[in-house]
């Protein structure tokens, strides 16, 4: 850990942050190896522990180093990088990892459909082999980012003829080909954050398949454990991000308090430490290698704190909590939400229980996953999909 620290040290003295252009200055970290550290060297890393890459973070953070772009980070760096990493050929690593992380190229992910969300494996979007090439068709909606994305991870289904879980293939979409169509959908705060994506005949390179043909769902898993971990376990500082806002507020807005509102901002900023200390224990249990079932546990306390502080937030405000500053359409670049007033929180954090995974389905996970409690009944797993009613 020492010797990191004094790479980043070396690297620094080597490397001045004042003026530098932010991409080249993230692409040389990625060049040393302090971009991931535990990623093998020349993909980002040193092959070192996965523990070690806190105090490179904080070391670069403490010197106000250029950080990565705020688009890119939830999905690229969450979720793609972790897969890619995972299941990618040489080629693939070396295409996608170094422009992913310096933020030169977005991604988002093309997962979920109109008809397949909790249950993502009955997913119908069809991938049918054409020599060297796949040809895509189908819909894709709530894809987040998708209107600022340069790649996508895909699911696809490449054989309807298996059981749903069999019949997958999970590819990298390139977003800039003819037919793909991303119109925005508007939420609840008024923003368009995110997509519904149309794809026609869309090709895509047999070399830019993830996993073998068949295997999309192991693949999917990796992700979507992944976004658990990144949503609910991210790392933060002691109230940080939405308890820091409204325990902000409260210090020095003291004609809001009411007695009953501190009882619940007390046991509200106590939850809200105890989550951010044992997303630290799974961040440094993850050095073991890939998440478990407790990223659910994360992802689940994660939306119901934030519903609730939101919630507070809006009634500590009284009548300037209720009034909306901004409704416009707009289509975001990245996910700034500590900026914004607290009725666009509170709206905004609606999301949480539905986006990588609803509360339900992550309680289903650990009763079944932690707490080893009877599985959910299911008829569908070992009829072809062509088969299952729709
Ligand atoms: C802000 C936001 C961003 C998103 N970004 C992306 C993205 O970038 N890419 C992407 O692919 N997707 C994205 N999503 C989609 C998200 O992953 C899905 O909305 C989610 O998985 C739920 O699927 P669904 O909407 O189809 O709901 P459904 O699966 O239809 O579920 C409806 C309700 O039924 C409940 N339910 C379903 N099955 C069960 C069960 N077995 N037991 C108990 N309850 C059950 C659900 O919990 C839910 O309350 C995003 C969603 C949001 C809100």
């Amino acid at each position: 850990m020492t010797d990191l620290v004094a790479k980043v040290e070396q690297f620094l003295a080597e490397h001045p942050t004042a003026g530098a252009d932010p991409v080249e200055w993230l692409g040389a970290r990625f060049d040393a190896g302090l971009a991931w550290v535990h990623f093998p060297v020349g993909l980002g890393g040193l092959g070192a522990s996965r523990s070690a890459q806190q105090a490179v973070d904080e070391a670069f953070l403490a010197a106000n180093a250029p950080q990565p772009n705020p688009a890119a980070p939830v999905i690229g760096y969450g979720m793609a990088a972790p897969t890619i990493l995972k299941f990618g050929t040489d080629e693939q690593k070396q295409r996608f990892l170094r422009p992913l992380y310096t933020g030169e190229e977005v991604w988002c992910q093309l997962f979920s459909e109109p008809g397949a969300g909790s249950d993502l494996a009955t997913l119908a979007t069809r991938a049918v082999r054409d020599g060297d090439e796949w040809i895509v068709d189908g819909q894709k909606v709530w894809t987040t980012m998708a209107h600022v994305a340069r790649w996508a991870i895909l699911v696809a289904r490449t054989d309807p003829s298996l059981p749903k879980h069999q019949g997958l293939s999970y590819f990298v979409c390139d977003m800039t080909d003819p037919g793909v169509d991303v119109r925005p959908l508007r939420q609840i705060t008024g923003e368009a954050e995110f997509n519904e994506v149309f794809l026609s005949g869309v090709r895509i390179p047999d070399a830019h398949r993830l996993g073998a043909v068949g295997e999309g769902w192991k693949v999917a898993t990796t992700t979507l454990m992944n976004e658990r971990v990144t949503i609910g376990a991210h790392a933060a500082e002691r109230e940080d991000g939405l308890i820091g806002a409204v325990a902000k507020t409260w210090r020095e807005r003291p004609e809001l308090r009411t007695p009953g509102l501190h009882d619940r901002l007390l046991r509200l900023w106590v939850d809200a430490e105890a989550l951010r200390l044992t997303a630290e224990r799974l961040r440094q249990g993850l050095a073991a290698g890939q998440p478990g079932p407790e990223g659910s546990a994360a992802k689940l306390t994660f939306a119901t704190l934030n519903q609730a502080v939101t919630g507070l937030d809006v009634e500590l405000h009284g009548e300037e909590g209720l009034a909306y500053s901004d409704w416009t359409m707009r289509r975001p670049k990245d996910a700034d939400w500590a900026s914004r007033d607290a009725g666009f929180r509170y709206l905004r954090m609606k999301g949480n229980s539905i986006e990588g995974g609803t509360s339900e389905i992550l309680r289903n996970i650990i009763a079944d996953r932690i707490l080893q409690l009877p599985k959910e009944p299911r008829s569908d797993v070992d009829i072809p999909w062509k088969d299952l009613p729709r």
